[in-house]
């Protein structure tokens, strides 16, 4: 024998770099990282079925398979499942999520209503558990529910006027995700009946015809459950047309020079002329102050705060009224057009102003060309404003009585001289405000109403 290695000593010693090579290169492989599963913990399911979106993301070696499998009183199916090409050395796609949506429908699942368990599992690329991978498993608890909320209604035939409001009283079955009245494309929401337990399922929406809703609107109650499941019923309801004056608003060279160009730096309009600049404050400023409105009111106290009817500012005198369409002229030429939706009321300058009603400080402050305003929230989607005030006295969540002072009157914001711009809404819709002053309206229209749903 000679010092020299002989063939299969090199065969030996290539396979066991080889081996080792592998070994190195498929070490990650080794890794005991789970994918990670992301969903909801629980998901109801109505009549038309449920979309559910589920994330699976694997750092380590990526994604192998994943499965969907839905376990009920009628045994247990898979409702989806998918797998992923992989390498040797380097696994699948680790680090990508891997976005999975499914439609679950109850009938082409054939699951009867009530509870089931979705189980979600997953493995990874990894080398662990014999090859196998990591697996993980999420249970996600399913109400099955087909069926619908039953919508009864309250009272009888309601009396409506366009650019006025009603309450509407109802009934619903089982508890709502959300319920309310539906005018058109807008659902005035409906909260628990004064003085009764919410689980009682009595309700009360105050609701509105819009000044540009569209005629003979659609007005029915709707009920939706968290399945998703829509209940309605029909709004016994006979809507007054009503024509709103045109008033034509001549603007005097002081308005240009005085009002705009402070109004034009504080909401940050800069445009070439006066005038323009008047015309963006007339329309894309106020659209973007009245979509702030919006969702400044947006989450209304589910209680009634006030008992009496709303106040006027005492002793002041009707400059315009609600929703007159306005046509601004300068020159002879109409450079602007706009609905007032509110009254506005003079009296002598800096006149203390007083809360139409006992409710909630939602806002004070700046708001665009309502200048120092505040917005108190009366409950149950019912909003009062104030604009143009010289200074405000209150802040936003306190409580005020009927009558307390909210500030002092004055020409901030988008005004020529000292007044009050007051405005109601129902559920985002500006009303007006004269059925709410009118102590025999609310008898009639709210007061009887509530007392019928007891
Ligand atoms: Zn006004």
């Amino acid at each position: 024998m000679n010092n020299t290695i002989n063939w299969k000593g090199w065969l030996a010693i290539l396979i066991a770099i080889s081996l080792g090579a592998a070994t190195f290169m498929a070490y990650p492989r080794l890794e005991s990282d789970p994918p990670r599963i992301v969903g909801p913990a629980e998901l109801s399911i109505g009549e038309a079925g449920t979309t559910l979106t589920l994330q699976f993301i694997d750092e380590g070696t990526g994604l192998r398979n994943l499965q969907l499998r839905m376990v009920h009183s009628g045994g247990g199916q898979v409702v989806f499942e998918e797998s992923f090409p992989g390498a040797m050395f380097s696994g699948g796609n680790p680090g990508k999520t891997h976005e999975v949506s499914v439609d679950l429908e109850p009938r082409a699942l054939r699951i009867a209503d009530g509870p089931a368990t979705l189980i979600v599992t997953a493995r990874d690329f990894s080398l662990q558990n014999l090859g196998e991978g990591n697996r993980s498993e999420v249970s996600i608890r399913i109400n099955v529910d087909t069926k619908a909320p039953r919508v009864e209604a309250g009272g009888g035939l309601i009396y409506i006027y366009r650019g006025g409001a009603a309450a509407a009283t109802y009934n619903v079955s089982e508890a709502t995700a959300s319920d309310g009245v539906r005018v058109g494309d807008r659902l005035y929401p409906g909260y628990p009946a004064p003085n009764t337990a919410p689980e009682a399922g009595k309700r009360v929406a105050f609701f509105a015809v819009a000044v540009n809703a569209p005629r003979n609107p659609k007005i029915e109650y709707e009920a939706t459950d968290a399945a998703g499941n829509v209940g309605r019923a029909n709004l016994r309801a006979k809507v007054f047309e009503r024509n709103f004056s045109e008033e034509r608003l001549y603007l005097s060279d002081k308005f240009f020079d005085r009002v705009v160009p402070p109004l034009a730096e504080s909401v940050g309009v800069s445009a070439p002329t006066n005038v323009a600049a008047f015309q963006q404050i007339n329309s894309e400023v106020r659209a973007k102050n009245e979509e702030r409105i919006q969702s400044l009111i947006e989450n209304s106290d589910p209680v009634k705060h006030w008992t009496k009817s709303f106040t006027q500012f005492a002793n002041s005198k009707v400059m315009s009224r609600f929703a007159e369409q306005r046509r601004y002229f300068t020159e002879g030429n109409e450079i602007s057009q706009a609905t007032h939706y509110g009254f506005d009321l003079a009296s002598h300058a800096k006149a203390s102003i007083g809360a139409a009603n006992r409710g909630r400080v939602v806002f004070a402050g700046d708001l665009g060309i309502y200048g120092n305003c505040v917005l108190v929230d009366h409950g149950m989607g019912l909003t009062s404003l104030y604009a143009h005030l010289t200074e405000i006295t209150v802040a936003a969540d306190q409580f005020v009585e009927r009558n307390q002072s909210v500030g002092t009157s004055g020409a901030t914001g988008l005004a020529g001289g000292d007044h009050l711009h007051f405005a109601i809404l129902i559920g985002g819709t500006y009303v007006d405000p004269l059925e709410w002053w009118d102590a025999n309206w609310i008898k009639s229209h709210v007061d009887a109403r509530l007392q019928a749903s007891h």
